[in-house]
């Protein structure tokens, strides 16, 4: 069985449009599904650290619907990546990385009808050795 199908078709059984939420609930967004593929996770300081289960669609099928102004943008290194997290409880909701700023990653633990524990494959992105940073 072809894996990424798999790892599709568990997602999109469900519904498109997906609602993220941090833990407290001041942040929400609306997230289209339509062209989503890959889950992640990524070996990069930040990723390492906050240890999200992650994917990826592009910038117009992201959304935030509520608590824009709760939260509060991180930024490191070459600060091209954005890093957004919720002020108030401090959860990592989504960013837009450095090799593409046109899409957004997004943290799958903060969709309540989604079960990040029954992925059985997820890949690891090398952030850790990112291709920006080769000379
Ligand atoms: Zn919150």
């Amino acid at each position: 069985m072809d894996i990424e199908k798999h790892r599709y078709s568990y997602l999109t059984k469900f519904k498109i449009m997906m609602r993220l939420k941090c833990h407290c609930g001041m942040v929400e967004a609306e997230i289209n599904l339509e062209n989503f593929n890959k889950i992640l996770r990524c070996n990069c300081s930040i990723c390492k650290r906050k240890g999200a289960i992650m994917s990826m669609v592009k910038n117009e099928d992201f959304v935030i619907t509520k608590g824009k102004e709760k939260l509060k943008l991180y930024q490191f290194h070459s600060k091209v990546a954005k890093h957004y997290f919720c002020s108030n409880c401090g959860i990592y909701t989504h960013h837009n990385p450095r090799s593409n700023p046109l899409m957004t990653g997004f943290n799958i633990g903060c969709i309540d009808e989604v079960d990040s524990f029954k992925f059985d494959k997820i890949s690891i992105n090398d952030g850790l050795n990112h291709p920006l940073d080769k000379k």
